[in-house]
Parts: C-alpha cells; sequence; structure tokens
C-alpha cells in the first residue's frame, strides 16, 4: 500500500536529512566524527592529530595500565558477554564485587549497576514514583532525568535552575502529594555549575522529600579525594538516592545507584530496565571497579584535574571570554549566536584543538557556545597552547 501524503513518519525523516545536508555543505558539521587512535590528551580525526578538548574523561584514566589488565582478565576469566538479565543467570561475581565497591567509595550500604547512566535514571525515577506522587526537577536538569519524570505517570513539576525559592514555592504547591521526589544534577552538563546541595537539603527535610542526585559530572571530579557534591560541600549522608554514571570519569559504561540496602533491593527487584535487559558484560563491571581503587590509590588525578580547571578558567576569563558560573571541567565558552560558535569549532580545529559546539535549542537562545572539557590528561603547557589558540580564534570571531 502506499503512503500517505502527509505522512508524519516521512516527513520526520526529510526534515532532518535537509537540516543534516544545510550545515554538510557550508562545512559546518563536526557531529558523529569518528576517532581514528587516541594517545594522552590527543585523538586523531581525518589524519589530524588534536587536542583533545571534548572528552568526559576526567580523570584522563582511558588507558591506564591497571584499568586495561583488569578488563582483559575480565575476558578470560568470564568471557566476552552473560548468560542474561542479572536477576537470572548474569550476575557474576565481578558485578557484586563492583555493586559493593561503589557502596564503599559513596559511603552507602548498597549499590546496583545498570547498562548506561541514561537507563539508571530513567529505572530509577520511574519505578520509585507513580501516579499521585509528585517529581520536581531542576529546569537545566539532563534529558534522562526528564525522560525518567515522564515515564513515571507522576506530577511532574520543575522549577527554575538552581532556585532555592522556586524550589520552596514548588514544594509548597504539592504539599499534599502522596510523596515527594526532588531530582538535581550535582553537576550541570551545559554549564558546568554546581547545585546548591545544602539548602536543597535542608528544604527536601522540611518538606518531607526524597533527594535523588545525578553525579555524573561531579564523581571523580568535586571533593578533595573526588568523591563528589556531598564531600565537596562537607555533608556526607545527604542525599537519599546517589545515581552515577560508569561512562565518564570512569572509563566504561554503565550507570549506579548508591543508597540503603531496602532501596537498591526495591530497583533490582522492580526496576525494568534491570529485570528485562542483559547485565553489564565482565570486561566493563571489571574496569569499572579497578577505575574506582585507582582514584582511591592515586590521589593526584583528582589533584591534577583541580588545578588544570582553575588555570583553564582563570585563563579564559583573563582573556575576557564568558564562561558562565562554570566552577568545573564543563567550560562553556559563550558565543552568542550559532554562526559564531560553528566557526570557531571550524577554526579551533583546523588549529589542532578537538572542541564542540552546543546550539540552540539544546541550549537558551543566545547562549550558543563551545562546549570544552579540561581534563587531568593535559599538561599545563597544553592547556596554555589551548588558550592562545582560542583566543586568537575569539578575536577573529569576534566572541571577545
Ligand atoms: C551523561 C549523563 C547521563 C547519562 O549517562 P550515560 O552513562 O552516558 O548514559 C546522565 N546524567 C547526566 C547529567 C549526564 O551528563
Amino acid at each position: 500500500m502506499a503512503k500517505q501524503t502527509n505522512d508524519g513518519i516521512a516527513r520526520r525523516i526529510q526534515e532532518m536529512a535537509e537540516r543534516v545536508k544545510a550545515v554538510q555543505e557550508q562545512e559546518l558539521y563536526f557531529y558523529l566524527q569518528a576517532a581514528e587512535a587516541w594517545d594522552g590528551a590527543h585523538v586523531t580525526v581525518n589524519g589530524r592529530r588534536m587536542l583533545q578538548f571534548a572528552s568526559y574523561g576526567y580523570l584522563g584514566l582511558l588507558g591506564h595500565p591497571k584499568i586495561n589488565a583488569a578488563a582483559k582478565k575480565a575476558i578470560n576469566d568470564f568471557s566476552s558477554g552473560t548468560h542474561g538479565v542479572r536477576i537470572l543467570a548474569g550476575t557474576t561475581l565481578l558485578h557484586e564485587e563492583l555493586e559493593a565497591k561503589i557502596a564503599s567509595f559513596k559511603g552507602t550500604e548498597a549499590s546496583i549497576v545498570l547498562s548506561s547512566g541514561y537507563v539508571t535514571n530513567l529505572a530509577t525515577v520511574s519505578t520509585l514514583i507513580s501516579k499521585g506522587d509528585v517529581v520536581i526537577s531542576d529546569k537545566l536538569n539532563h534529558a534522562s532525568i526528564v525522560d525518567g519524570c515522564l515515564l513515571s505517570r507522576a506530577k511532574f513539576a520543575r522549577f527554575r535552575h538552581n532556585d532555592m525559592a522556586d524550589l520552596e514555592r514548588v514544594l509548597e504547591r504539592y504539599a499534599s502529594a502522596a510523596s515527594k521526589l526532588v531530582v538535581v544534577d550535582a553537576v550541570f552538563s551545559m554549564d558546568g555549575d554546581i547545585v546548591n546541595l545544602p539548602d536543597i537539603v535542608a528544604l527536601c527535610r522540611q518538606h518531607g522529600a526524597w533527594l535523588m542526585v545525578d553525579e555524573a559530572h561531579s564523581l571523580g571530579v568535586l571533593g578533595e579525594t573526588g568523591r563528589g557534591i556531598e564531600e565537596h560541600f562537607g555533608i556526607e549522608g545527604a542525599i537519599d538516592i546517589k545515581m552515577g554514571t560508569l561512562s565518564k570519569t570512569i572509563p566504561s559504561v554503565g550507570g549506579y545507584i548508591a543508597g540503603d540496602a531496602e532501596l537498591v533491593s526495591c530497583l533490582k527487584h522492580a526496576a525494568r530496565a534491570f529485570v528485562f535487559s542483559a547485565a553489564l558484560p565482565p570486561a566493563q563491571v571489571a574496569a569499572a571497579k579497578a577505575s574506582f581503587e585507582v582514584i582511591e590509590e592515586e590521589p593526584w588525578h583528582v589533584q591534577r584535574l583541580q588545578r588544570n580547571v582553575e588555570f583553564f578558567l582563570d585563563g579564559l576569563k583573563t582573556r575576557g571570554f564568558n564562561t558562565m558560573n562554570s566552577q568545573t571541567p564543563i567550560v562553556p565558552i559563550i558565543t552568542g549566536d550559532d554562526a559564531r560558535a560553528m566557526q570557531m569549532v571550524k577554526m579551533c580545529q583546523e588549529a589542532g584543538i578537538f572542541v564542540l559546539y552546543v546550539l540552540h535549542p539544546a541550549v537558551p537562545l543566545g547562549t550558543s557556545r563551545l562546549r570544552v572539557n579540561v581534563t587531568a590528561a593535559h599538561t599545563q603547557k597544553e592547556i596554555a597552547q589551548a588558550l592562545d589558540i582560542i583566543e586568537r580564534i575569539g578575536q577573529v570571531v569576534g566572541v571577545i
């Protein structure tokens, strides 16, 4: 049967194809570039070796010999796959060891790992809350949290970004909800600013709300020993549901929830993404566990990252760039419009700095940007070199 002329699926596919083609024709398309190789802080794309400034590997642990060795040993011992879902035949000793390690690192009774950070947020939010409840989310929370809220069928309320007065208003408005869950990112993934955890904890306690915090960008990044947002503020044990990913600072894949044993047990038996989706492969599990050990045994990675963040942010501000309220390795360089963001990325890559842009509607209109990530893999010399290149290009393009 012929498809209808107003077929919505065909129209959506066609519209996207046209948008992509338009950017590609201007030679300003930089998504999906395949890395041919990487070494240390460098990446090679299309034969060009560039300094990597777009990585989420905040502590520079990709390729760490202990982590690579753990992954290889796990393949030798347990093969490349599993026998299915965790709750049936998929659990290995390695999964148990990783969950114990995460719990001890985060100072909780237990933890559960799922197949990605995205899936962890989706599964946790949608399992814990339901009709009659309210889930309250910061407006700049990650898409995976938003999707979990939408899937839950609870009332989905949002408050203005990091605005405590607005959070309080929302909590008061839903005072009669059966239960309340407040969810926030610890570090916001577009702006690099840090959530006001102490005030949120106080508000949640005052209003009898549960608190869940996504530590995708704070694990290994914040706190003297890299334990994250609670260590940063010196309020250990303040968060009910601690979420994180194993794909950023931790050079593996997966997501976790750390918390009380009964919370974790509830997720292990009721979260559909855990019960109906295969276990993480042994190599990734072993790599993740070894990564937590490396963070504990080699404290200099965290120290070096924190020094690099300060050096890079200071350097950009001194040169007149607008980096919003970033205090972390996620550094927005605001260009204002899309055209200048695209032009800066093109010129930076030609000059040997691998950075990428974030455009509207991923960020509010007028705040198009380069999103630059500094890591512990960079030497101060490499950062200084990048600063000089970004300054020169910023002047040419008219951002500073
Ligand atoms: C990256 C990210 C996730 C998703 O993690 P993955 O492991 O990549 O699926 C969740 N939350 C935040 C804030 C993130 O930045």
